[in-house]
């Protein structure tokens, strides 16, 4: 990636370009069609076809297995071998099956077609098949596609490669008056909670994307600021740039002083007093402050390692660091996207090990000569690491689980404080 701004050192050290390890060796990630569990849940009137192998669909089946029980929002159609070996025209079929689907289900209003390892091998163009497929639903399905292939992308990034594609739908306004969009999927109730937030600093032309409809996608233009939840939709944010938006530098709401920091840039930018400000915020933080107190005497002190995986990880290890005292020892990320991360990583320690990518074997390596008393790495990972003595978290279910918010850094704090009670618990 290129065109960042530089950062300099923060307050506690921060990190610059030179403090950061870099490694580009095997990498235990998942790949981005992990992103389509969270995305079909928010996304109420999307259907989401993975062009891809058995593999893929054993992916997509065993990370959102609980779906047996109702009538699925994702799919894969699997490449056969005849469509591998070039032998099958894969467009034809492609249109036989997305025919058939959208014939079976009506409610389907906007149909991302995904890549995946299998469909780029073979060089199977999605973005020409979804423009044939939406001029043949004349208008009555909207379709996209986009890439969650692990060649191109890690686990997050599928999110971002999906919103990107919507951006390109989203209506261009060219309103002065000034309106919120806030990027990247939160949970709903978590959104009404922000919604509530903002109104009750005045702020009300807020809109999310992805909004839980695909059909309702917000506008973009000058008038727009951005605030991002998420720090892995950096292309998303450049692709709304692009169109005229303004991104708001912030930190993201993990924790109180994060979900603080976040809205304050959001009020600053609308003009919020001090006073509006207060009274918006005071009640749900002093409550929240509150919560986080019981998790402080378990966590204070532990040392903490991150696998490079979710994108979340250095949010994260803030959020620990600064409001529960965790001492965080490394911190890895698939990418370094310091464009997003500006709000987040002055507030990173001197001390603190920032590393990019992954050399796995290096990294365990390291990890083992660390022996932290927590580590956050990917599910693959978890189990050896467990058997060799040390504690884990998986880092899938910090994606997976509600975790922005005032009302949430409680819940947060207790998803690391989990294995930690539940270590010593076992030892007596
Ligand atoms: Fe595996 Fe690639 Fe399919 Fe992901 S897209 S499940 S990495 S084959």
């Amino acid at each position: 990636m290129s065109g960042f701004p530089a950062i300099a050192p923060g307050p506690g050290g921060g990190c610059d370009d030179a403090s950061v390890l870099r490694e580009r060796g095997q990498r235990e990630v998942f790949c981005g069609l992990t992103g389509i569990v969270w995305l079909h849940r928010k996304i109420q009137d999307a259907f989401f076809l993975v062009v891809g192998s058995r593999t893929c669909a054993h992916l997509l089946q065993s990370a959102a297995g609980v779906m047996i029980f109702a009538e699925p929002r994702f799919a894969t159609a699997i490449l056969q071998e005849r469509d591998l070996a070039g032998l099958a025209d894969c467009n034809e079929e492609l249109d036989r099956l997305v025919e058939q689907l959208l014939a079976r289900r009506p409610d389907i209003r906007t149909l991302f077609l995904v890549g995946s390892c299998p469909s780029e091998v073979i060089k199977l163009d999605l973005a020409t098949a979804a423009e044939r497929l939406t001029r043949e639903q004349q208008g009555r399905v909207r379709v996209l596609s986009y890439s969650g292939s692990g060649i191109e992308t890690t686990f997050t990034q599928g999110e971002d490669q999906c919103l990107s594609a919507l951006v390109s739908e989203m209506p261009q306004t060219n309103a002065e008056a000034a309106s919120l969009l806030i990027v990247g999927t939160l949970a709903d109730v978590v959104e009404d909670q922000f919604r509530r937030i903002f109104a009750a600093m005045g702020v009300t032309d807020v809109h999310f994307l992805p909004a839980r409809t695909a059909a309702d996608l917000p506008p973009v233009g000058p008038g727009v600021h951005l605030l991002l939840a998420q720090p892995f939709v950096g292309d998303t944010a450049r692709a709304l740039v692009r169109k005229g938006a303004k991104l708001i530098q912030a930190p993201y709401p993990l924790g109180v002083e994060g979900t603080l920091g976040w809205l304050r840039a959001a009020a600053d930018v609308f003009g919020v007093t001090d006073e509006q400000f207060r009274l918006a915020t005071e009640a749900p933080a002093a409550r929240a402050r509150r919560a986080l107190e019981r998790y402080r005497p378990v966590l204070e002190g532990r040392r903490i390692s991150f696998l490079p995986d979710s994108q979340l990880e250095i949010p994260l290890a803030r959020f620990l660091a600064e409001e529960c005292g965790v001492i965080p020892v490394e911190v890895g990320t698939p990418y370094l996207d310091r464009q997003v991360l500006a709000g987040e990583l002055p507030r990173l320690g001197a001390d603190v090990r920032l590393s990019e990518g992954q050399d796995v074997d290096l990294q365990l390596d390291r990890l083992r000569q660390d022996a932290p008393d927590l580590t956050v790495c990917g599910l693959g990972l978890a189990n050896p690491l467990e058997a060799e003595g040390l504690r884990t978290k998986w880092s899938i279910e910090l994606v997976f689980s509600p975790i922005h918010g005032f009302e949430q850094a409680a819940d947060l704090a207790e998803l690391f404080a989990r294995p930690l009670v539940r270590n010593e618990k076992l030892a007596v």
